[in-house]
């Protein structure tokens, strides 16, 4: 194990039963190690924020896996900058709710279907962006705020 952080080892970042079942090396690259850094530094805060463990359901993933998954090309779990997760906090929508009220920075934090939260991070400039995503006949739509 690698730990990053007190809280945080590498292996949370890299894990994922997708790769594993189709034989993806999902491995970071040195050169994406330091946004990994950051984002378990970052992970801290969030953690702290709620006083409660978080479980990382999806932080790292190479090219190959993110297609897969079918995220976005540009997405930033690709640079390590991003991690999907759960929290026995409460649900989704409270986690979001309880990040924003604790001041916590991101660049962007997702309340993805009451069914997980994804939050991004940025080097230089954390924007704070609240979205909602909803399916909307079988699409995913992005609505501003909390919804
Ligand atoms: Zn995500």
């Amino acid at each position: 194990m690698t730990k990053l952080t007190e809280h945080f080892t590498l292996e949370e970042f890299t894990r994922s039963t997708t790769a594993n079942r189709l034989k993806i090396d999902n491995s970071v690259a040195a050169n994406l190690m330091p946004n990994i850094q950051l984002t378990a530094i970052k992970l801290e805060l969030v953690r702290k924020a709620l006083g409660k463990p978080i479980i990382i359901t999806s932080g790292y993933r190479c090219p190959a896996l993110n297609a897969k998954v079918g995220g976005v090309a540009t997405s930033a779990h690709t640079k390590g900058l991003a991690v999907d997760f759960k929290s026995s906090f409460g649900t989704p929508r409270e986690i979001c709710q309880r990040l924003i009220d604790a001041n916590v920075q991101f660049d962007k934090l997702i309340q993805e279907h009451n069914q997980w939260v994804h939050i991004g991070f940025s080097s230089t400039n954390n924007r704070q962006i609240v979205l909602t995503a909803v399916k909307n006949a079988g699409k995913t739509i992005y609505k501003s705020g909390l919804v």
